[in-house]
């Protein structure tokens, strides 16, 4: 299959300039959807159903070996970034294999798969190493159109960036950062261990690359008001992101978020409010935005609250409801020439210098083998 890359699939949505005409109707529009949303986005790119594949490379975290902080995000169960669970992973090709064989199982039309390194931290090792990882997946199979990775906006030096770049040129590869929030106190709250401007740095750098960005953002965070969950939105446009994923705010068993939850220290955002801030957010999104989430879950086992966010489907369909009511969409309170003004100013040359703390760079270099590539096959 060939396999546009990322600037023919601008120009063929005629949606690259983010000072767009408001009356200029983008694909999704054209189909009558509230927002560009992710399954319709490749379905279009690829001319098929293309699912990802969760792979776990056995990687760590920076926020969890001590290279910035111990103890990880509070709402992280990275208890299971330990050495046993390295000791079950299973190979690249097992993981992918059975993967692909289980969504085959689901679904009768699949046109491709991306691999997606999810757990941990997928950037965090020796450049070889990543490559090796890497080009493993997408050897895998003719189906695998490309590759998902997870990371933090730290931990992405410029060789990672130049790799990363390469393997776009023939592959669609999203690169996925732990943005959460544009606000330093949300971030400390939460122990993310990286303030807003090691996103900035992060986005500086990947500027003008091949690869699509996107960033992960939390919505419910205690302590942030409704405007500052907006001004991450404005945020979104500026920063020129590719795509964006949007969680709520959840609570899982054994970690310091669902203890304070349990405690009644912390409370989750309700439905109604929830649904209601996902749309003010949309709405202020660039319309080229890809938006590849709407809500977060986790396995009903595991999961304190909300309960709410464990009906997706009808969360979603609530989302669209809701703009259908207001008669908006996605970008209808995006200001253009502000953000594009403000993204011009980002690229600024001046500061371009790679802001990866050395504390990072110091544990690559040390980087023990990753489980993975010690594995055959
Ligand atoms: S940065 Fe990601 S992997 Fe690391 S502790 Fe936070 S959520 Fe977990």
């Amino acid at each position: 299959m060939n396999i546009p890359q990322k600037n023919e699939v601008h120009s063929m949505s005629e949606s690259s300039d983010v000072s767009i005409g408001k009356d200029m109707l983008l694909d999704w529009q054209k189909e009558g959807l509230p927002f560009n949303a992710f399954g319709a986005s490749l379905r279009r790119r690829f001319g098929g159903r293309i699912q990802r594949v969760s792979i776990d490379a056995g990687f760590t975290c920076p926020n969890v070996d001590g290279a910035v902080t111990k103890g990880g995000c509070n709402f992280c169960d990275n208890r299971s970034f330990s050495p046993s669970r390295r000791g079950r992973l299973a190979s690249v090709l097992d993981q992918l294999n059975r993967g692909i064989e289980s969504v085959r199982r689901r679904y009768d039309k699949v046109a491709g798969f991306i691999a997606y390194l999810q757990p941990a931290t997928n950037t965090y090792g020796p450049i070889d190493q990543l490559e090796e990882l890497y080009r493993a997946c997408l050897d895998v199979s003719d189906e695998v159109m490309g590759l998902a990775i997870g990371t933090r906006p730290d931990c992405v030096p410029d060789p990672v960036l130049d790799l990363i770049d390469q393997l776009a040129e023939k592959h669609y590869v999203s690169l996925e950062y732990g943005m959460q929030t544009m606000h330093d106190a949300g971030l400390d709250w939460m122990n993310r261990g990286h303030h807003h401007a090691s996103m900035i740095d992060a986005m500086q750098r990947s500027a003008g690359r091949g690869f699509e960005t996107c960033a992960h953002i939390i919505l419910g965070i205690p302590g942030e008001t409704h405007a500052d969950r907006m001004e991450t939105a404005v945020e979104i446009g500026r920063l020129q992101v590719d795509a964006v994923k949007l969680h709520n705010l959840y609570a899982v068993r054994d970690t310091p978020l669902g203890e304070e939850v349990l405690s009644g220290k912390v409370e989750m955002m309700q439905r109604d409010e929830y649904i209601e801030t996902v749309v003010d957010f949309l709405e202020r999104i660039p319309r080229d935005v890809i938006v590849e989430r709407v809500s977060g879950d986790a396995p009903p086992d595991f999961l304190i609250a909300p309960l709410w966010c464990l009906e997706k489907s009808a969360l979603r369909l609530a989302i669209e409801k809701e703009f259908a009511r207001r008669g908006t969409q996605q970008g209808d309170r995006f200001e253009g020439d502000s953000a594009a003004a403000a993204a011009r100013a980002l690229r600024a040359p001046a500061t371009l210098q790679d802001q990866t703390p050395p504390s990072i760079l110091a544990r690559i270099a040390k980087e023990r083998t990753l489980p993975v590539l010690k594995m055959k096959g």
